[in-house]
Formats: structure tokens, sequence, C-alpha cells
């Protein structure tokens, strides 16, 4: 007889909770997975999958617009929003059903509830209580919205998922991944918008060539940006809303979005009273093997605020998996993990920025190129692409891929191989390129320009 209901308790069922949840069953470990919102958590529901879908449905302007230049006449084309929430809506049920299913099918006791941890080893929702050899608290994270008056009147990303009809005139607030990759969505879907961020540079965490060159191309597309600001108050005039800058000036726009960031959600479940250790943020403190200062008690993904990416939160939740079940833990190497804005263009990155390569080694070579990608030679697209590649002099190691443009998402992820397998600028000379494409420009970098 076991002293416990389950073996692992999961609060949380998005990408993290899901993994471990799914994996550690089918090691035989009895699991259950609570989940008060919905199945797939914000990757799924309000972050990276829809908002995928809503980057295709914003590109097809200029593809439309593209078309003249290959020979085509294209009709007038019209664009419904309504009918695009509700395409999205579908598939998000489609997949929120997968989830379910593959929980169910790997054994995963799934329930349905706000979750309240009680002691180390005791859950409770909605009013049952069950207990738990070890609990895992993988329930990500939430907007975070700063004070200021006529906060009422603002939206965040969860909201852009759902609005009733699309604005004419939006302010973001932010210059960060949701920031960025929502002006693009919006302006490609025909809306005037404007950026308002405190910062003097978009995506401050990412190579500084990298930031400049998507700024100039936002703003070449048509995108306003306003660095070095901040918003002191937002006012209802009853059919718009009207920001004042910390400079005095003042911007008119149907919609207000806040994306300044997010925040973990890791209080008003129980973890204060068990004395769980949280950082300046609210983020859960872990050690290496994702265990908290309570000892049955882990965390990992958004809710722990190291790498907030879901491939992140899914390796996480397989390395936790591996130590607490297997024989063979396999730790996750998180200094080469490739990420994506998905802006437009697009930019793709892998290891270090120059920056921080220079601070680490003393002799680094750049290369570097920018192009007009064969296609809008023809499309009448004025959108370039920069690449950059950062390596070490004295082994030859390529420790940084740095690009923006068309596909970069998809070049940069096959890229990120090489980077890990530790590959040198002789290798990326000795491979092939594969010719027509931009990606060959990776493998024909000539000359070191810095
Ligand atoms: P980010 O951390 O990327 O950016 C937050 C932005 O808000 C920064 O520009 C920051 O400025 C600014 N900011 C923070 N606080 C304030 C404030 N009080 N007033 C004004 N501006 C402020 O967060 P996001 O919300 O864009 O995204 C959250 C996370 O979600 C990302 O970091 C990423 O991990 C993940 N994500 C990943 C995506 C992907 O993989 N493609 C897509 C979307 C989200 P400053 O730079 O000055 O601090």
């Amino acid at each position: 007889m076991t002293q416990y209901d389950y073996d692992l308790f999961v609060i949380g069922a998005g990408s993290g909770g899901v993994r471990a949840a799914r994996m550690a069953a089918g090691h035989g470990v009895r699991v259950a997975i609570a989940e008060q919102r919905y199945l797939g958590g914000t990757c799924v529901n309000v972050g990276c999958v829809p908002k995928k879908l809503f980057v295709y449905a914003s590109q097809f302007r200029d593809q439309f617009d593209s078309a003249a230049g290959f020979g085509w006449t294209v009709g007038k084309s019209t664009f419904n929003w309504t009918s695009l929430i509700a395409n999205k809506n579908q598939e998000i049920e489609r997949l929120q059903a997968v989830y379910n299913g593959l929980l169910q099918k790997s054994g995963v006791s799934i329930v349905t509830g706000r979750a309240q941890v009680l002691d180390a080893h005791t859950v409770e929702v909605d009013g049952k209580h069950y207990s738990t050899e070890r609990i895992l608290i993988a329930t990500g994270g939430w907007p975070f919205v700063p004070d200021m008056p006529g906060k009422q009147h603002i939206v965040t990303s969860n909201d852009m998922f759902f609005l009733k009809e699309l604005p004419k005139r939006i302010i973001i607030v932010g210059g960060g991944y949701i920031a960025v990759e929502f002006a693009s969505i919006l302006h490609g879907l025909g809306v005037n918008t404007t950026i308002c961020h405190r910062g003097h540079k978009l995506l401050q965490r990412f190579d500084e060539d990298i930031c400049d060159f998507l700024a100039s191309e936002m703003t070449q597309k048509g995108i306003t940006i306003f660095f070095n600001t901040d918003i002191t108050a937002i006012e209802s005039t009853g059919d718009a809303f009207v920001a004042r800058l910390i400079d005095g000036n003042k911007v008119t726009a149907d919609l207000v979005m806040y994306a300044t960031g997010r925040t973990p959600n890791s209080t008003g479940f129980g973890l204060e009273a068990l004395g769980v250790e949280l950082d300046s943020v609210g983020a859960i403190k872990v050690n290496s093997d994702y265990q908290t200062n309570v000892p049955s008690i882990y965390a990992l993904g958004d809710v722990t605020n190291r790498v907030n990416l879901t491939p992140v939160a899914i390796a996480e939740g397989l390395a936790l998996v591996n130590k607490l079940y297997t024989s063979q833990a396999i730790p996750i190497d998180y200094d080469t993990i490739p990420t994506a804005v998905f802006s437009q263009p697009a930019i793709a990155t892998v290891g270090l920025t120059e920056a921080q390569a220079r601070e680490k080694y003393p002799d680094i070579d750049i290369y570097k190129t920018s192009f007009t990608p064969m296609k809008n030679t023809l499309s009448g697209i004025d959108e370039k692409t920069l690449m950059k590649m950062v390596v070490v002099r004295s082994t030859d190691r390529v420790v940084g891929l740095h690009m923006v443009g068309a596909d970069a998402p998809e070049i940069i992820q096959g890229m990120a191989v090489a980077i890990r397998a530790g590959a040198t600028k002789a290798v990326f000379d000795a491979t092939i390129g594969i010719h027509p494409t931009a990606a060959e420009e990776f493998v024909t970098l000539p000359i070191a320009v810095a």
C-alpha cells in the first residue's frame, strides 16, 4: 500500500506541466494534473499558437501587393476579423481536445479547478483533498501592467485574441517580444500602429545590430515608434483613448495595449504559507533539479522566470521526469537556446550577442551581410535581410548567429544544431550552400567586418 493518492500532482496544464505529467505517467508514475482555465496554457490559448495564426493572417496584404510583380492580377481583397477569430477559436478547441486526449491516453488524472497547496504533500481542488508524494508547480505567468491613471482602459495580449472588432488605431506600450509581434500583426492587418517604449532600443536583450535593423524596417513599413517615453495617464474620450506621454505629447487611439512583461503565477494558492521561497519578482526559486526549498515541491517553466519560452518549459518537464523517475538525468544546456521573434521581418538568434561575446572573449570576429532577398527584386516590397555571425578568432568557434528577415526562425532552428555541436567557422565555410536561398549566406560569409 502506498501512502499517497498520487506520486506526482502537477498544478498547471500548460506546456511544461503537460509534458512532465505525460512523461512521468509513461514511466508508471501515478500522476494527476490540475488546471483552472484551459488545457495547453498560455502557448496554446493566448500565446504562441494563436499569435502565429495572426502572423499568417497579417502577411497576406504584402503577398497580394507582391503578386503584380510576378505577373498576377489579384482582385479586390477584404479582411474579416470576426472570421479570423472564429477560425482561430476552432483550431484552439481542436488543440485543447488533443491535449485532453494525450493526457487521458497516458493515464494522467485531469482535475478541473483551482488548486490550493495545503501542505507539502496535500493539494485541494474544489474542496477535495489529494495526497501526493511530490507536487510540481507549472503555473506559468500573467501579463504585468504598471499602475497609472486610466489603467482600467487598457488591454493585454490575453484580450487581443478575443477582440470583438479590430481597432483602426492602436498604441502598444513596451518594446519586447509581444509588443513588436503585435505591432507587426496589427500593422499588417491595416491598423494604424504606434509603439511607445521606455527604452532607447526594441528587444534590449538581443544583438544591437538586430534591434536597430528591426526598428528601421518596422518604421519604414509605417509603424510609428516613440523611444524613451512613458505613458503618464490614459483618458477616455468616449469613442477613443488619449495617452499622455511624459514629454507632454498626446497620442490618440481606439485601443491601448500593454505588453510590459509577465509576472510569475506564484501567489494565492498556498505557497506563501508553506514558506516556498520566491525571488524579488515573485518567481519560484529552484535548484538545478527544479526543486524548491520545500523538498517535495518542484517548479518549472515561466513560474520560475528563467528562460520563458515554451520549448524550454517542455525540455524542463522532460529533464525533471528523467531526474526523478529514470536513471539517466540529462541536464538542459541553457547557453545555446535558439529563440525567434515573429515580428515582420522576423528575428531569430542563437548563442551570444556581439556585446556578450566581447565581454567573454578577447578576440571576437564579426561577419555580417545585409541584402535584398531575391523575392523582393520583383515584389516591390522594400524589406531587407540582415545576417550576423560572431566567431572567437583563437578557436574559430561560432558562438552566435543572428538574423532578421523572411524565414529567419526556420533557418536559425537548423543552424542551432551546428552551434550546439560546436561548429567552427571553417565547418560553416566547408558546407555547400543551397542555391538560391538566403540561408546559403551563412556558409559564404567571406571577410570579418569587425
Ligand atoms: P518582454 O520582457 O519581452 O518585454 C517587456 C517590455 O516591456 C520591455 O520592452 C520592457 O522595457 C517594457 N517594460 C517593462 N516594465 C515596464 C513599465 N513599467 N513601463 C513601461 N515599459 C515597461 O515581455 P513581453 O511582455 O513582451 O513578453 C513576455 C515574455 O513572453 C517574453 O520575455 C518571452 O519570454 C515570452 N514570449 C516569447 C515569444 C516568442 O518566443 N516568440 C513571443 C511572446 C512572448 P525594458 O526593455 O526597458 O525593460
